[in-house]
């Protein structure tokens, strides 16, 4: 095996030669990686099986089928994206013409989490290729079955010299965020994406960082609360929560509190039956360090629902907890877990002034049939996307920016934004010598005159 230095002059040296800048090079490598994902989706979702015990339904369509799309769409627009774009001249700059260049960075390192580990790993680098850039990747080593099965099939699609996965844990990742690299997306959380931030700085290297953080979900007095209930047990427990943009905490209207929850507590049976611990299909928690930070939240606030868990399984009931404060540490970290706290309110005001109080959410979901009311939300509160009536969904629009901001993160992807997050926009005059306007230069007598009315 190469070392991380090698490995980075060979993509170097291979990026000058300027053949992954050929758009047709492009097409070819990620027709190459659709083939392989769906060659090799059985193997992909029997890793996801055994890491996190993924059912077949929600592997497929939150990590194989997902992405598989994402690179059909990415395919069918590519060389309109890579095309220099022509834009207006300004009148100061007549006889010229004006373009912006989409420029692939170069080298770029990819380093991924485990919540969603294949299309977490593979979604950014279909953007890295997209742009025409070489890429290192580095998988999450808290699912180690579906890091190794990414390293055998981009090992068996790309030369190490394009594409080169490092496995490993954080030492290895610390090691990359010692190195040149051109562009840096990190996927993670909060803390670590401080540490990456840190590390880019130094060599004031251009950066993606799609973090986490608590998201909010407000249902109002007018909500349709059936669908409200549903869509919210979807967008909470798929994954067993462990959802970066998952509903993390509930604020709910007095009036409608009850009723919302008995709502929801139907729905939790309706989806995983009865006794969800014996439901084969539950996801687990990935490691017992995670299980046991999730069960230290149920002893904070009274459980409405749910509570049980097992630790030989390493799963834990859909719970639903009330009578929680801001300063129990349910309140203060991201859950990430199938655990829900309800939080009732009686005025919008109060719920806009605490939300304000901590970091900008990732997603945010609000539930009301008030144009009013979801207008000023949205329009009151700073968050990296998210629905109205809905959860989860903004996520999977190739046509939406997915992303953070401030704490949440900075920078997006998705679609054409992950196009534009590996590429650097080169903006270019391309000037005429059939003529020259002479009032720019120092000599001319009515250079001021004129400037003062062109700049106007
Ligand atoms: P994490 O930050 O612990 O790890 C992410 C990656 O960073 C892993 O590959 C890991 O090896 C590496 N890493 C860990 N510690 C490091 C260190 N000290 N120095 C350098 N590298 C280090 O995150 P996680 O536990 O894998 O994932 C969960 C978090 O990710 C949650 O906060 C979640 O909200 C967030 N997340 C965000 C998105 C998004 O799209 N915004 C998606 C999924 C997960």
């Amino acid at each position: 095996m190469p070392t991380i230095q090698e490995t980075l002059r060979q993509q170097r040296t291979y990026f000058f030669s300027g053949e992954t800048k050929s758009v047709n090079f492009r097409i070819h490598q990620l027709e190459t990686l659709k083939d392989a994902i769906s060659e090799n989706e059985a193997e992909i979702l029997s890793a996801l099986k055994k890491d996190l015990n993924k059912s077949e339904f929600e592997a497929y369509s939150s990590e194989v089928g997902i992405l598989l799309k994402d690179i059909r769409f990415t395919l069918k627009h590519l060389k309109r994206w890579a095309e220099p774009e022509r834009v207006k001249t300004a009148l100061t700059h007549f006889g010229s013409k004006s373009y912006i260049y989409s420029e692939p960075y170069g080298v770029c390192l990819i380093i991924a989490p485990w919540n969603y580990p294949f299309q977490l790993q593979i979604s950014p680098l279909v953007g890295a290729i997209a742009a025409g850039n070489c890429a290192v990747i580095k998988p999450s080593e808290l699912t180690p079955t579906v890091s190794k099965v990414i390293a055998k099939l981009i090992r068996g699609i790309y030369e190490e010299r394009y594409v080169a996965v490092v496995e490993g844990g954080v030492e290895v990742s610390q090691e990359l965020l010692e190195q040149d690299f051109d562009k840096i997306f990190f996927t993670g959380s909060v803390n670590v994406g401080k540490i990456v931030m840190e590390a880019a700085s130094k060599r004031l290297i251009p950066l993606t960082l799609e973090l986490g953080g608590k998201s909010p979900t407000i249902v109002d007095e007018s909500a349709n609360l059936e669908l409200a209930a549903k869509r919210i047990v979807w967008g909470k427990f798929t994954n067993a929560g462990q959802t970066c943009i998952a509903p993390d905490y509930l604020y709910v209207h007095k009036k409608v509190k009850t009723e919302l929850v008995n709502k929801i507590k139907k729905y939790i049976h309706q989806f995983y039956g009865k006794t969800p611990l014996e439901n084969p299909e539950m996801t687990n928690i990935v490691n017992e360090k995670h299980f046991r930070r999730l069960s230290r939240y149920l002893a904070e606030g009274r459980i409405i629902t749910g509570g049980m868990k097992n630790e030989d399984s390493l799963t834990i009931e859909p719970t639903l907890i009330d009578q929680v404060s801001w300063t129990d540490t349910v309140m203060q970290e991201e859950i990430f877990g199938p655990i829900l706290p309800v939080l009732e309110y009686e005025s919008i005001e109060e719920v806009i002034s605490t939300v304000r109080k901590y970091p900008k959410p990732l997603a945010l979901y609000l539930f009301s049939e008030s144009k009013g009311q979801q207008k000023y939300v949205v329009e009151s509160l700073s968050f990296g996307g998210g629905c109205i009536n809905d959860t989860l969904l903004h996520v999977a629009s190739p046509y939406l920016p997915f992303g953070g901001v401030g704490e949440s993160g900075t920078g997006s992807y998705h679609g054409k934004a992950s196009f534009d997050a590996f590429s650097h926009q080169k903006s270019i005059v391309r000037q005429t010598n059939r003529f020259d306007i002479d009032f720019r230069y120092p000599s001319n007598k009515n250079g001021l005159k004129i400037m003062k009315k062109l700049l106007k």
